[in-house]
């Protein structure tokens, strides 16, 4: 396995909206294993493959329940009810902000096997989905700042000590 480079924004792949996978192989398998290295390295709880440069539609997640990837991933369902979570994005590095998001998410996709899987999810973890989905349409956590005041700075210690980096 290897790390891959994540990008920074303003990197004109991350504003690009990525395109399907047409086969779970094993090139994409390589590449789920590198990116969880990468995420757990980082370290995030999530990260999209735009953010190592690769344009298409895959995320890969681990908020301390083990890591799993979700290939062409699609929220069906989405809870009317928001909630806010402080959010960093790896993208992004140095600062947080608070985004508003559905309180529950239903995810379906396929698994790094190729099956279909369908994920309820809800908390924390329906936040960081939503995040990394947003980054497959070429959308960053910022645009959802509504109050850009909000937005501060963390230092290295504080970035790398809380789980908000997506
Ligand atoms: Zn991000």
């Amino acid at each position: 396995m290897s790390l891959l480079k994540i990008l920074t924004f303003p990197h004109p792949i991350l504003r690009k909206k990525c395109r399907s996978i047409k086969k779970v192989d094993s090139n994409i398998k390589k590449l789920i294993d590198n990116m969880i290295e990468t995420m757990h390295a980082a370290p995030g709880v999530g990260l999209a493959a735009p953010q190592i440069g690769e344009n298409i539609r895959l995320i890969v997640i681990d908020i301390g329940q083990g890591a799993f990837a979700l290939v062409n991933p699609k929220i069906v369902k989405k809870n009317k009810t928001l909630q806010t979570f402080e959010e960093g994005c790896l993208c992004l590095p140095g600062i947080v902000a608070p985004v508003e998001r559905s309180s529950a998410v239903t995810v379906k996709g396929l698994d790094k096997n190729g099956h279909p899987i369908t994920i309820e999810a809800e908390g924390f973890l329906a936040t960081v989905i939503q995040h990394e989905t947003d980054h497959l349409e070429g959308i960053v956590f910022i645009d959802k700042v509504k109050d850009k005041t909000l937005i501060r700075e963390v230092s290295k210690k504080e970035e790398e000590g809380k789980n908000k980096f997506i």
